[in-house]
Protein backbone atom coordinates (compact mmCIF):
# COMPACT_ATOMS: atom_id res chain seq x y z
CA UNK A 1 0.00 0.00 0.00
CA UNK A 2 1.13 3.60 -0.22
CA UNK A 3 0.22 6.09 2.26
CA UNK A 4 -0.26 10.19 2.35
CA UNK A 5 3.12 11.24 1.98
CA UNK A 6 2.07 14.22 4.34
CA UNK A 7 -1.16 15.38 5.76
CA UNK A 8 -3.18 17.23 3.61
CA UNK A 9 -4.10 20.40 5.55
CA UNK A 10 -5.02 23.65 4.35
CA UNK A 11 -1.85 25.90 3.42
CA UNK A 12 -0.64 28.06 6.30
CA UNK A 13 -2.59 30.74 6.95
CA UNK A 14 0.29 32.32 9.41
CA UNK A 15 3.96 32.20 10.01
CA UNK A 16 6.36 32.43 13.48
CA UNK A 17 9.32 31.97 14.45
CA UNK A 18 11.53 30.39 17.40
CA UNK A 19 15.03 28.62 17.71
CA UNK A 20 13.36 25.69 19.62
CA UNK A 21 10.07 24.17 18.63
CA UNK A 22 9.09 20.86 21.47
CA UNK A 23 6.79 19.21 20.13
CA UNK A 24 4.74 17.62 23.17
CA UNK A 25 4.24 18.25 26.84
CA UNK A 26 4.80 15.26 29.08
CA UNK A 27 8.02 14.75 30.88
CA UNK A 28 10.10 15.02 28.11
CA UNK A 29 8.68 17.77 26.62
CA UNK A 30 8.62 19.79 29.62
CA UNK A 31 12.14 18.92 30.78
CA UNK A 32 13.39 20.02 27.10
CA UNK A 33 11.74 23.01 27.48
CA UNK A 34 13.00 24.13 31.20
CA UNK A 35 16.29 23.03 30.12
CA UNK A 36 16.55 24.97 26.95
CA UNK A 37 15.35 28.34 28.27
CA UNK A 38 18.56 28.53 29.83
CA UNK A 39 20.31 28.27 27.10
CA UNK A 40 19.15 29.24 23.89
CA UNK A 41 16.85 32.13 22.74
CA UNK A 42 13.28 30.97 22.30
CA UNK A 43 11.38 28.37 22.57
CA UNK A 44 8.21 26.89 22.08
CA UNK A 45 6.18 24.36 23.25
CA UNK A 46 3.36 22.92 20.98
CA UNK A 47 1.00 20.67 22.87
CA UNK A 48 -2.33 18.69 20.83
CA UNK A 49 -4.61 19.23 24.08
CA UNK A 50 -3.99 21.09 27.38
CA UNK A 51 -0.70 20.67 28.97
CA UNK A 52 -1.64 17.34 31.19
CA UNK A 53 -3.15 15.45 28.49
CA UNK A 54 -0.39 13.23 27.96
CA UNK A 55 0.77 9.55 29.37
CA UNK A 56 3.21 11.08 32.14
CA UNK A 57 0.18 12.58 33.85
CA UNK A 58 -0.99 8.92 34.15
CA UNK A 59 2.38 6.85 35.58
CA UNK A 60 1.71 4.82 38.78
CA UNK A 61 4.32 3.09 39.89
CA UNK A 62 7.07 5.27 40.09
CA UNK A 63 10.64 6.56 38.26
CA UNK A 64 13.25 4.01 38.68
CA UNK A 65 16.90 5.72 39.97
CA UNK A 66 20.00 3.87 41.74
CA UNK A 67 19.51 6.26 44.97
CA UNK A 68 18.97 4.29 47.79
CA UNK A 69 21.56 2.09 50.24
CA UNK A 70 23.57 -0.59 48.10
CA UNK A 71 22.86 0.55 45.16
CA UNK A 72 24.42 1.64 41.70
CA UNK A 73 24.12 2.59 38.92
CA UNK A 74 26.24 -0.60 37.54
CA UNK A 75 23.45 -2.74 39.06
CA UNK A 76 20.66 -0.79 37.61
CA UNK A 77 22.15 -1.37 34.46
CA UNK A 78 22.28 -5.04 34.54
CA UNK A 79 18.76 -5.00 35.47
CA UNK A 80 17.65 -3.04 32.05
CA UNK A 81 19.95 -5.32 29.97
CA UNK A 82 18.50 -8.24 31.69
CA UNK A 83 14.69 -6.58 30.45
CA UNK A 84 15.93 -5.73 26.82
CA UNK A 85 16.43 -8.92 25.77
CA UNK A 86 20.09 -8.82 24.11
CA UNK A 87 19.09 -6.01 22.17
CA UNK A 88 19.56 -2.47 24.35
CA UNK A 89 22.28 -0.12 23.66
CA UNK A 90 24.92 -0.68 26.42
CA UNK A 91 26.20 2.66 26.02
CA UNK A 92 22.53 4.42 26.56
CA UNK A 93 21.19 2.31 29.19
CA UNK A 94 24.84 3.21 31.26
CA UNK A 95 24.07 7.53 30.42
CA UNK A 96 20.62 6.64 31.70
CA UNK A 97 21.41 4.92 34.84
CA UNK A 98 24.58 7.15 35.23
CA UNK A 99 22.82 10.19 34.70
CA UNK A 100 19.40 8.93 36.77
CA UNK A 101 20.26 9.66 40.32
CA UNK A 102 20.99 13.35 39.45
CA UNK A 103 17.82 13.53 37.48
CA UNK A 104 15.58 12.76 39.55
CA UNK A 105 17.22 14.93 42.21
CA UNK A 106 16.96 17.78 39.93
CA UNK A 107 13.23 17.02 39.89
CA UNK A 108 13.17 16.62 43.54
CA UNK A 109 14.81 20.38 43.46
CA UNK A 110 12.04 21.55 41.01
CA UNK A 111 8.92 20.91 43.75
CA UNK A 112 8.61 17.55 43.19
CA UNK A 113 7.25 16.03 46.09
CA UNK A 114 8.53 12.14 46.01
CA UNK A 115 7.18 9.68 49.15
CA UNK A 116 9.56 9.51 51.92
CA UNK A 117 10.44 7.40 54.80
CA UNK A 118 9.64 8.47 58.77
CA UNK A 119 13.23 9.43 58.59
CA UNK A 120 12.78 11.53 55.81
CA UNK A 121 14.91 9.85 53.48
CA UNK A 122 12.75 9.68 49.84
CA UNK A 123 11.22 6.25 49.93
CA UNK A 124 11.95 3.16 47.36
CA UNK A 125 10.23 0.44 46.43
CA UNK A 126 10.83 -2.54 43.97
CA UNK A 127 9.30 -3.49 40.87
CA UNK A 128 9.37 -6.38 38.33
CA UNK A 129 13.09 -7.29 37.10
CA UNK A 130 14.48 -5.02 39.33
CA UNK A 131 16.36 -6.49 42.31
CA UNK A 132 16.81 -3.43 44.90
CA UNK A 133 14.34 -0.89 45.70
CA UNK A 134 15.30 1.96 43.18
CA UNK A 135 11.49 3.01 42.21
CA UNK A 136 10.67 6.67 43.93
CA UNK A 137 7.06 7.61 43.68
CA UNK A 138 4.51 9.81 44.79
CA UNK A 139 1.13 10.58 46.15
CA UNK A 140 1.25 6.15 46.54
CA UNK A 141 0.32 5.58 43.09
CA UNK A 142 0.30 9.13 41.57
CA UNK A 143 3.88 9.70 40.59
CA UNK A 144 3.05 10.62 37.17
CA UNK A 145 0.70 13.38 38.17
CA UNK A 146 2.95 14.65 40.30
CA UNK A 147 6.22 15.23 38.31
CA UNK A 148 3.30 16.21 35.81
CA UNK A 149 2.20 18.73 37.95
CA UNK A 150 5.83 20.02 39.55
CA UNK A 151 6.20 20.45 35.31
CA UNK A 152 3.51 22.53 34.57
CA UNK A 153 4.01 25.17 37.86
CA UNK A 154 7.68 25.22 36.78
CA UNK A 155 6.85 25.72 33.05
CA UNK A 156 4.17 28.40 33.90
CA UNK A 157 6.44 30.38 36.11
CA UNK A 158 9.07 30.84 33.75
CA UNK A 159 9.51 33.75 31.43
CA UNK A 160 10.79 33.13 27.95
CA UNK A 161 8.97 29.69 27.22
CA UNK A 162 6.12 29.93 25.06
CA UNK A 163 3.10 27.28 25.38
CA UNK A 164 0.55 26.84 22.62
CA UNK A 165 -1.79 24.25 23.83
CA UNK A 166 -4.89 22.56 21.60
CA UNK A 167 -2.11 22.66 19.09
CA UNK A 168 -1.83 19.70 16.84
CA UNK A 169 1.55 19.56 14.60
CA UNK A 170 1.22 18.12 11.41
CA UNK A 171 4.50 17.49 9.58
CA UNK A 172 7.34 19.09 9.61
CA UNK A 173 8.53 21.82 6.95
CA UNK A 174 11.40 20.75 5.35
CA UNK A 175 14.50 23.12 4.87
CA UNK A 176 16.45 23.42 1.36
CA UNK A 177 19.54 21.44 2.88
CA UNK A 178 17.76 18.57 3.61
CA UNK A 179 16.71 18.98 7.25
CA UNK A 180 13.88 20.60 9.53
CA UNK A 181 12.86 24.17 8.59
CA UNK A 182 9.99 24.01 11.06
CA UNK A 183 6.86 22.40 11.89
CA UNK A 184 3.09 22.89 10.25
CA UNK A 185 0.30 22.72 13.16
CA UNK A 186 -3.20 23.48 13.74
CA UNK A 187 -4.45 25.46 16.34
CA UNK A 188 -8.07 24.96 17.62
CA UNK A 189 -9.41 27.54 19.38
CA UNK A 190 -9.54 31.04 19.11
CA UNK A 191 -6.77 34.10 19.03
CA UNK A 192 -3.77 35.49 16.69
CA UNK A 193 -3.15 31.57 15.84
CA UNK A 194 -5.87 30.04 14.84
CA UNK A 195 -5.82 27.21 12.24
CA UNK A 196 -3.27 26.01 9.91
CA UNK A 197 0.09 27.33 10.46
CA UNK A 198 3.86 27.36 10.56
CA UNK A 199 6.51 27.62 13.24
CA UNK A 200 10.17 27.93 11.75
CA UNK A 201 12.62 26.99 13.49
CA UNK A 202 16.59 26.05 13.75
CA UNK A 203 15.36 22.28 15.95
CA UNK A 204 12.44 19.99 16.47
CA UNK A 205 12.83 18.50 19.72
CA UNK A 206 9.96 15.70 19.55
CA UNK A 207 8.32 14.74 22.61
CA UNK A 208 5.14 13.27 21.19
CA UNK A 209 4.53 10.46 23.66
CA UNK A 210 3.36 7.00 22.42
CA UNK A 211 1.57 5.06 20.25
CA UNK A 212 -1.26 3.24 22.41
CA UNK A 213 -4.35 3.94 20.23
CA UNK A 214 -2.94 1.95 17.74
CA UNK A 215 -4.65 -0.85 19.27
CA UNK A 216 -8.31 -1.33 20.52
CA UNK A 217 -7.76 -1.19 24.22
CA UNK A 218 -4.81 0.55 25.62
CA UNK A 219 -3.58 2.48 28.71
CA UNK A 220 -2.51 5.15 27.20
CA UNK A 221 -4.59 8.62 27.43
CA UNK A 222 -6.70 9.40 23.90
CA UNK A 223 -3.24 11.55 22.36
CA UNK A 224 -1.17 8.74 21.98
CA UNK A 225 -2.01 7.89 18.19
CA UNK A 226 1.98 7.69 17.61
CA UNK A 227 1.56 11.32 15.74
CA UNK A 228 5.60 12.24 16.48
CA UNK A 229 6.22 8.48 14.66
CA UNK A 230 3.76 8.75 12.02
CA UNK A 231 6.05 12.35 11.19
CA UNK A 232 9.21 11.23 11.48
CA UNK A 233 8.30 8.31 8.80
CA UNK A 234 6.60 10.99 6.22
CA UNK A 235 9.78 12.70 7.16
CA UNK A 236 12.11 9.84 6.09
CA UNK A 237 13.60 9.14 9.59
CA UNK A 238 14.42 5.86 10.04
CA UNK A 239 11.68 4.22 13.41
CA UNK A 240 13.18 1.25 15.19
CA UNK A 241 12.37 -1.62 17.34
CA UNK A 242 8.97 -0.94 16.43
CA UNK A 243 7.39 -4.53 17.08
CA UNK A 244 8.26 -4.58 20.88
CA UNK A 245 5.31 -3.06 22.29
CA UNK A 246 4.84 -3.94 25.52
CA UNK A 247 0.96 -4.99 26.55
CA UNK A 248 0.39 -4.64 30.43
CA UNK A 249 -1.19 -7.94 31.81
CA UNK A 250 -3.44 -6.28 34.12
CA UNK A 251 -5.57 -3.60 32.72
CA UNK A 252 -8.95 -3.23 34.09
CA UNK A 253 -11.32 -4.66 31.30
CA UNK A 254 -14.85 -2.48 31.05
CA UNK A 255 -16.94 -4.31 29.08
CA UNK A 256 -17.19 -6.22 25.80
CA UNK A 257 -16.60 -3.60 22.69
CA UNK A 258 -14.88 -1.10 25.28
CA UNK A 259 -11.89 0.63 23.64
CA UNK A 260 -9.36 3.59 24.30
CA UNK A 261 -7.90 4.14 27.42
CA UNK A 262 -8.97 1.73 30.00
CA UNK A 263 -7.44 2.11 33.76
CA UNK A 264 -4.44 0.04 35.07
CA UNK A 265 -3.93 -2.05 37.66
CA UNK A 266 -0.07 -1.43 38.62
CA UNK A 267 2.09 -4.20 38.76
CA UNK A 268 2.43 -3.16 42.59
CA UNK A 269 -0.32 -4.74 43.43
CA UNK A 270 0.64 -8.25 42.49
CA UNK A 271 3.84 -7.20 44.22
CA UNK A 272 1.60 -6.93 47.36
CA UNK A 273 0.67 -10.12 47.05
CA UNK A 274 -2.61 -9.87 44.64
CA UNK A 275 -3.21 -13.23 42.12
CA UNK A 276 -4.46 -14.04 39.38
CA UNK A 277 -7.10 -16.44 39.02
CA UNK A 278 -9.51 -17.77 35.90
CA UNK A 279 -13.32 -18.08 36.15
CA UNK A 280 -12.85 -21.23 37.90
CA UNK A 281 -10.99 -19.45 40.84
CA UNK A 282 -7.47 -21.27 39.42
CA UNK A 283 -4.47 -19.85 40.51
CA UNK A 284 -3.21 -19.84 36.84
CA UNK A 285 0.00 -18.40 36.79
CA UNK A 286 1.62 -21.11 39.68
CA UNK A 287 3.66 -23.23 38.20
CA UNK A 288 4.14 -21.33 34.74
CA UNK A 289 7.08 -19.15 36.10
CA UNK A 290 9.25 -19.41 39.32
CA UNK A 291 7.94 -15.59 40.02
CA UNK A 292 4.50 -16.65 39.56
CA UNK A 293 2.34 -13.43 39.25
CA UNK A 294 5.58 -11.34 39.71
CA UNK A 295 6.67 -13.11 36.24
CA UNK A 296 7.60 -10.57 33.64
CA UNK A 297 5.25 -8.29 32.17
CA UNK A 298 5.14 -10.04 29.00
CA UNK A 299 5.36 -13.72 30.59
CA UNK A 300 2.60 -13.12 32.39
CA UNK A 301 0.41 -11.35 29.60
CA UNK A 302 0.93 -13.98 27.30
CA UNK A 303 0.15 -16.32 30.33
CA UNK A 304 -3.59 -14.42 30.32
CA UNK A 305 -4.64 -14.41 26.57
CA UNK A 306 -3.71 -18.38 26.66
CA UNK A 307 -5.87 -18.68 29.40
CA UNK A 308 -8.61 -16.80 27.92
CA UNK A 309 -8.10 -18.51 24.42
CA UNK A 310 -8.56 -21.86 26.82
CA UNK A 311 -11.75 -20.88 28.30
CA UNK A 312 -13.17 -18.52 26.04
CA UNK A 313 -13.52 -15.84 28.33
CA UNK A 314 -13.02 -12.08 27.33
CA UNK A 315 -10.70 -11.63 30.59
CA UNK A 316 -9.52 -13.55 33.58
CA UNK A 317 -9.57 -12.05 37.52
CA UNK A 318 -7.00 -10.06 40.28
CA UNK A 319 -8.19 -11.03 43.61
CA UNK A 320 -6.70 -8.32 45.90
CA UNK A 321 -9.10 -9.06 48.85
CA UNK A 322 -6.88 -10.38 51.05
CA UNK A 323 -5.63 -6.41 51.13
CA UNK A 324 -8.22 -5.59 53.61
CA UNK A 325 -9.45 -1.55 53.55
CA UNK A 326 -6.60 0.14 55.13
CA UNK A 327 -4.10 -1.62 53.08
CA UNK A 328 -6.10 -0.83 49.79
CA UNK A 329 -6.42 2.98 51.18
CA UNK A 330 -3.02 3.74 51.61
CA UNK A 331 -1.10 1.63 49.47
CA UNK A 332 -3.11 2.22 46.91
CA UNK A 333 -5.82 4.71 46.43
CA UNK A 334 -6.09 5.86 43.22
CA UNK A 335 -6.81 2.22 41.76
CA UNK A 336 -9.34 1.63 44.27
CA UNK A 337 -11.15 5.06 43.70
CA UNK A 338 -10.95 4.13 40.02
CA UNK A 339 -12.36 0.40 40.64
CA UNK A 340 -14.79 2.03 42.57
CA UNK A 341 -15.84 4.53 40.20
CA UNK A 342 -16.16 1.40 37.50
CA UNK A 343 -18.54 -0.33 40.16
CA UNK A 344 -15.92 -2.80 41.44
CA UNK A 345 -14.88 -2.44 44.98
CA UNK A 346 -11.75 -4.49 45.44
CA UNK A 347 -11.92 -4.81 48.94
CA UNK A 348 -14.50 -7.37 48.57
CA UNK A 349 -14.62 -8.18 44.98
CA UNK A 350 -12.63 -9.59 42.15
CA UNK A 351 -10.98 -6.98 39.72
CA UNK A 352 -11.35 -8.10 35.92
CA UNK A 353 -8.95 -7.98 34.04
CA UNK A 354 -7.53 -8.37 30.65
CA UNK A 355 -3.66 -7.51 28.97
CA UNK A 356 -3.62 -4.20 26.79
CA UNK A 357 -1.31 -2.23 24.79
CA UNK A 358 1.06 0.14 27.74
CA UNK A 359 4.41 0.95 26.08
CA UNK A 360 6.25 1.25 22.98
CA UNK A 361 9.96 0.43 23.26
CA UNK A 362 10.71 1.45 19.59
CA UNK A 363 10.64 4.93 18.32
CA UNK A 364 12.35 7.81 16.11
CA UNK A 365 15.85 5.98 16.22
CA UNK A 366 18.44 8.74 18.36
CA UNK A 367 22.01 9.01 19.19
CA UNK A 368 22.68 9.21 22.56
CA UNK A 369 21.97 13.00 22.39
CA UNK A 370 18.74 12.74 20.68
CA UNK A 371 19.61 13.56 17.58
CA UNK A 372 17.60 11.59 14.75
CA UNK A 373 18.64 10.71 11.39
CA UNK A 374 17.12 13.52 9.62
CA UNK A 375 19.09 16.66 10.58
CA UNK A 376 17.85 19.12 12.80
CA UNK A 377 15.08 16.61 14.49
CA UNK A 378 15.58 15.89 17.75
CA UNK A 379 13.30 12.99 19.91
CA UNK A 380 13.33 11.86 23.31
CA UNK A 381 10.43 10.31 25.77
CA UNK A 382 8.52 7.16 24.39
CA UNK A 383 8.55 8.65 21.04
CA UNK A 384 12.22 8.35 20.30
CA UNK A 385 14.30 5.04 20.49
CA UNK A 386 17.02 5.93 22.15
CA UNK A 387 18.55 1.88 22.29
CA UNK A 388 17.63 2.01 26.25
CA UNK A 389 14.55 -0.78 26.46
CA UNK A 390 15.71 -2.69 23.71
CA UNK A 391 13.02 -5.25 23.08
CA UNK A 392 11.30 -5.30 26.38
CA UNK A 393 11.20 -1.95 28.96
CA UNK A 394 12.47 -2.38 32.41
CA UNK A 395 9.55 -1.27 34.93
CA UNK A 396 9.96 2.53 35.66
CA UNK A 397 12.89 3.26 33.24
CA UNK A 398 10.68 4.99 30.78
CA UNK A 399 10.12 8.24 33.07
CA UNK A 400 13.74 8.10 33.68
CA UNK A 401 14.47 7.74 30.03
CA UNK A 402 12.22 11.10 29.13
CA UNK A 403 14.17 12.82 31.70
CA UNK A 404 17.39 12.03 30.61
CA UNK A 405 17.76 12.35 27.34
CA UNK A 406 15.47 15.40 26.95
CA UNK A 407 18.11 17.09 29.14
CA UNK A 408 20.69 15.69 26.88
CA UNK A 409 18.80 17.32 24.08
CA UNK A 410 18.74 20.80 25.94
CA UNK A 411 22.56 20.37 26.67
CA UNK A 412 23.36 19.57 22.84
CA UNK A 413 21.53 22.35 21.51
CA UNK A 414 23.05 24.94 24.37
CA UNK A 415 26.63 24.17 22.93
CA UNK A 416 25.03 25.44 18.57
CA UNK A 417 22.04 25.39 16.76
CA UNK A 418 21.63 23.62 13.24
CA UNK A 419 21.73 26.40 11.14
CA UNK A 420 18.55 28.10 10.23
CA UNK A 421 17.35 26.91 6.78
CA UNK A 422 15.13 28.43 4.51
CA UNK A 423 11.73 25.92 3.68
CA UNK A 424 11.98 24.21 0.67
CA UNK A 425 9.19 23.24 -1.25
CA UNK A 426 7.49 20.67 -0.40
CA UNK A 427 6.97 17.82 -2.98
CA UNK A 428 5.44 15.50 -0.76
CA UNK A 429 1.91 13.94 -2.13
CA UNK A 430 -0.75 15.19 0.39
CA UNK A 431 -3.60 12.68 1.66
CA UNK A 432 -5.64 11.31 4.11
CA UNK A 433 -7.36 8.57 5.37
CA UNK A 434 -10.97 8.72 6.76
CA UNK A 435 -11.84 9.28 10.61
CA UNK A 436 -14.14 5.88 10.38
CA UNK A 437 -11.08 3.77 9.76
CA UNK A 438 -9.95 4.51 13.13
CA UNK A 439 -12.02 1.67 14.76
CA UNK A 440 -11.39 -1.04 12.08
CA UNK A 441 -7.08 0.02 12.18
CA UNK A 442 -7.67 -0.84 15.95
CA UNK A 443 -9.67 -3.72 15.56
CA UNK A 444 -7.51 -5.67 12.93
CA UNK A 445 -3.82 -4.24 14.94
CA UNK A 446 -5.53 -5.88 18.42
CA UNK A 447 -6.08 -9.48 16.05
CA UNK A 448 -3.13 -9.43 14.06
CA UNK A 449 -0.20 -7.72 15.76
CA UNK A 450 -1.15 -7.98 19.53
CA UNK A 451 0.76 -9.76 22.37
CA UNK A 452 0.55 -12.72 20.52
CA UNK A 453 1.73 -13.01 16.38
CA UNK A 454 1.79 -15.41 13.88
CA UNK A 455 2.72 -14.91 10.49
CA UNK A 456 -0.77 -16.01 9.20
CA UNK A 457 -2.62 -13.29 11.78
CA UNK A 458 0.74 -10.58 10.57
CA UNK A 459 -0.35 -11.56 6.49
CA UNK A 460 -4.15 -11.14 7.72
CA UNK A 461 -3.76 -8.00 9.10
CA UNK A 462 -1.28 -6.43 6.34
CA UNK A 463 -4.11 -7.52 4.04
CA UNK A 464 -6.94 -5.27 5.99
CA UNK A 465 -5.23 -2.58 6.79
CA UNK A 466 -4.30 -2.27 3.04
CA UNK A 467 -8.13 -1.97 2.16
CA UNK A 468 -8.97 0.39 4.88
CA UNK A 469 -6.08 2.69 3.67
CA UNK A 470 -8.34 2.92 0.39
CA UNK A 471 -10.91 4.97 2.98
CA UNK A 472 -9.44 8.09 2.19
CA UNK A 473 -11.15 11.34 2.29
CA UNK A 474 -10.76 15.25 1.82
CA UNK A 475 -11.95 16.31 4.46
CA UNK A 476 -9.06 17.37 6.82
CA UNK A 477 -9.34 18.02 10.57
CA UNK A 478 -8.11 16.31 13.59
CA UNK A 479 -10.14 13.27 13.23
CA UNK A 480 -8.84 12.15 9.86
CA UNK A 481 -4.96 13.44 10.56
CA UNK A 482 -4.89 11.21 13.86
CA UNK A 483 -6.54 7.98 11.68
CA UNK A 484 -3.47 8.94 9.08
CA UNK A 485 -1.19 8.65 11.24
CA UNK A 486 -2.40 5.67 13.40
CA UNK A 487 -2.70 3.99 9.84
CA UNK A 488 1.01 4.78 9.28
CA UNK A 489 2.61 3.61 12.90
CA UNK A 490 0.18 0.46 12.14
CA UNK A 491 1.50 -0.51 8.58
CA UNK A 492 4.96 0.22 9.54
CA UNK A 493 4.75 -1.96 13.13
CA UNK A 494 3.27 -4.83 11.64
CA UNK A 495 5.67 -4.83 8.64
CA UNK A 496 8.31 -5.00 11.48
CA UNK A 497 6.60 -7.60 13.31
CA UNK A 498 6.02 -9.54 10.06
CA UNK A 499 9.53 -9.51 9.55
CA UNK A 500 11.03 -10.53 12.93
CA UNK A 501 10.77 -14.28 13.31
CA UNK A 502 11.73 -14.54 15.89
CA UNK A 503 10.39 -14.51 20.11
CA UNK A 504 12.10 -11.97 22.30
CA UNK A 505 10.90 -9.47 25.13
CA UNK A 506 7.84 -8.59 24.43
CA UNK A 507 7.61 -9.45 20.46
CA UNK A 508 5.78 -13.36 20.60
CA UNK A 509 5.98 -15.13 17.34
CA UNK A 510 3.66 -18.26 18.24
CA UNK A 511 5.38 -19.82 14.70
CA UNK A 512 8.76 -18.76 15.91
CA UNK A 513 8.48 -19.49 19.97
CA UNK A 514 11.87 -18.89 20.66
CA UNK A 515 14.85 -16.46 20.87
CA UNK A 516 17.36 -16.62 18.19
CA UNK A 517 20.46 -14.56 18.76
CA UNK A 518 22.02 -16.23 15.30
CA UNK A 519 19.30 -14.79 12.87
CA UNK A 520 17.73 -11.71 14.83
CA UNK A 521 20.56 -9.97 17.36
CA UNK A 522 19.64 -6.75 15.79
CA UNK A 523 17.24 -4.30 15.21
CA UNK A 524 14.81 -3.22 12.80
CA UNK A 525 14.63 0.02 10.83
CA UNK A 526 11.83 1.30 9.20
CA UNK A 527 11.94 4.01 7.27
CA UNK A 528 9.29 5.20 4.85
CA UNK A 529 9.67 6.46 0.85
CA UNK A 530 6.86 7.26 -1.64
CA UNK A 531 4.84 6.04 1.23
CA UNK A 532 5.30 2.66 1.74
CA UNK A 533 7.54 1.09 4.74
CA UNK A 534 11.36 -0.58 3.87
CA UNK A 535 12.53 -2.89 6.59
CA UNK A 536 16.37 -3.37 7.09
CA UNK A 537 17.82 -5.73 9.46
CA UNK A 538 21.29 -4.24 11.41
CA UNK A 539 22.92 -6.56 13.76
CA UNK A 540 23.77 -4.80 17.07
CA UNK A 541 26.01 -6.47 19.59
CA UNK A 542 24.21 -9.10 22.18
CA UNK A 543 24.16 -7.14 25.24
CA UNK A 544 22.56 -9.52 27.99
CA UNK A 545 22.20 -13.10 28.68
CA UNK A 546 19.13 -14.95 27.95
CA UNK A 547 16.99 -14.14 30.86
CA UNK A 548 15.97 -17.70 32.79
CA UNK A 549 12.84 -18.31 34.54
CA UNK A 550 9.88 -19.51 32.21
CA UNK A 551 9.54 -23.36 33.24
CA UNK A 552 8.34 -25.47 30.80
C1 LIG B 1 -1.28 4.25 32.88
C2 LIG B 1 0.21 4.38 32.69
C3 LIG B 1 1.06 4.09 33.74
C4 LIG B 1 2.44 4.22 33.58
N1 LIG B 1 3.25 4.01 34.66
C5 LIG B 1 4.59 4.27 34.53
C6 LIG B 1 5.45 4.21 35.67
O1 LIG B 1 5.03 3.94 36.78
N2 LIG B 1 6.77 4.47 35.47
C7 LIG B 1 7.30 4.79 34.25
O2 LIG B 1 8.50 5.01 34.13
N3 LIG B 1 6.48 4.86 33.17
C8 LIG B 1 5.16 4.63 33.28
N4 LIG B 1 4.35 4.73 32.19
C9 LIG B 1 4.94 5.17 30.91
C10 LIG B 1 5.26 6.65 30.99
O3 LIG B 1 4.21 7.31 31.64
C11 LIG B 1 5.45 7.23 29.60
O4 LIG B 1 6.31 6.44 28.84
C12 LIG B 1 6.04 8.64 29.71
O5 LIG B 1 5.25 9.43 30.58
C13 LIG B 1 6.12 9.27 28.35
O6 LIG B 1 6.49 10.61 28.51
P1 LIG B 1 6.61 11.52 27.24
O7 LIG B 1 6.95 12.88 27.74
O8 LIG B 1 7.48 10.89 26.26
O9 LIG B 1 5.15 11.51 26.58
P2 LIG B 1 3.73 11.93 27.17
O10 LIG B 1 3.74 12.18 28.61
O11 LIG B 1 2.76 10.93 26.64
O12 LIG B 1 3.47 13.30 26.46
C14 LIG B 1 3.28 13.37 25.06
C15 LIG B 1 2.83 14.76 24.72
O13 LIG B 1 2.80 14.97 23.31
C16 LIG B 1 1.60 15.61 22.94
N5 LIG B 1 1.33 15.30 21.54
C17 LIG B 1 1.11 14.09 20.97
N6 LIG B 1 0.93 14.25 19.63
C18 LIG B 1 1.04 15.57 19.36
C19 LIG B 1 0.94 16.35 18.18
N7 LIG B 1 0.68 15.81 16.98
N8 LIG B 1 1.09 17.68 18.29
C20 LIG B 1 1.34 18.28 19.49
N9 LIG B 1 1.45 17.57 20.64
C21 LIG B 1 1.31 16.24 20.56
C22 LIG B 1 0.61 15.06 23.94
O14 LIG B 1 -0.55 15.84 24.01
C23 LIG B 1 1.44 15.09 25.21
O15 LIG B 1 1.50 16.39 25.75
C24 LIG B 1 2.97 4.62 32.33
C25 LIG B 1 2.12 4.90 31.27
C26 LIG B 1 0.75 4.80 31.45
C27 LIG B 1 -0.15 5.14 30.30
Amino acid sequence: MSLPQRLAAPAPGWTSSADVVVVGSGIAGLTAALRLRETVGSVVVVTKDHLSAGSTQWAQGGIAAALGPGDSPEQHLTDSLVAGAGLCDEEAVRVLVTEGPEAVRGLVRLGTVFDQTSAGELALTREGGHHRDRIAHAGGDATGAEIQRALVAAVRAAPGIEVVEHALVLDLVPGVDGGVAGVTLHVMGEGQRDGVGAVLCRAVVLASGGLGQVFSSTTNPSVATGDGMALALRAGAVVRDLEFVQFHPTVMWLGTGSTGQQPLISEAVRGEGAVLVDDAGLPFMRGRHELADLAPRDVVAKAIMRRMRETGAEHVWLDARAFGAERWARRFPTILATCRSHGVDPVTELIPVAPACHYASGGVATDLDGRSSVPGLYACGEVACSGVHGANRLASNSLLEGLVFSRRIAARLGEGLPARQQPAGDPRRPGLVDASARRDIQRVMTESAGVLRSRDGLARGAADLESLARRTTEEAGVASWETTNLMTVADALLEAAWAREETRGSHWRDDFPERDDEHWAGHLDVTVEDGRPTVTFGPAPVTAPVPTGVLP
